[in-house]
């Protein structure tokens, strides 16, 4: 991400480190983004880039966007059975999703908590 920012202020762009508090409207258009601090960047389209925040952006809109953040949970574990070439595993059934890779000498994993925040998966 560094490099293509890099790359794209060498060619003419204006990076402004700004919180974004706000959408002006022409109609179904997006014109200006209003900034924390005072700022107003006119423009002619918006894209929002703002990850597990986008549905807060697009509500300045006064669109509703179905994404929501999730907590996730992540743990180390050492493993006394050698996975030998263990790939990344990735378990997509169900709410909660799960995956592991190996790391170091032990293996990553990744879990999300269901909608009563309690862990699914119980290895
Ligand atoms: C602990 C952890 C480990 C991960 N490991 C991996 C991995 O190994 N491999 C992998 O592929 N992915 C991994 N991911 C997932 C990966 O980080 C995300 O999928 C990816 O960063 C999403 O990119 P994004 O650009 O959509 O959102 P983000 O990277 O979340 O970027 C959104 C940006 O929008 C900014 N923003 C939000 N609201 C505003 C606002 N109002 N005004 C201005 N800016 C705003 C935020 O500050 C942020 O900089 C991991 C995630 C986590 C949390």
């Amino acid at each position: 991400m560094q490099a293509f920012r890099f790359k794209a202020c060498n060619r003419g762009i204006t990076y402004v480190k700004e919180e974004a508090v706000g959408i002006e409207m022409d109609g179904d258009r997006a014109t200006v983004v209003m900034l924390k601090e005072g700022g107003r960047v006119t423009c002619g389209v918006v894209v929002n880039g703002a990850g597990a925040k986008a549905a807060e952006i697009v509500a300045m809109a006064k669109i509703e966007l179905p994404v929501r953040p999730r907590r996730r949970t992540t743990f180390y574990n050492l493993c006394s059975t050698p996975l030998p070439r263990c790939p990344m595993v990735i378990e997509s059934f169900g709410v909660a999703g799960l995956h592991f890779r190996p790391e170091g000498n032990g293996y990553r994993r990744h879990s999300a908590a269901d909608s009563r925040g309690s862990r699914r998966d119980r290895s």
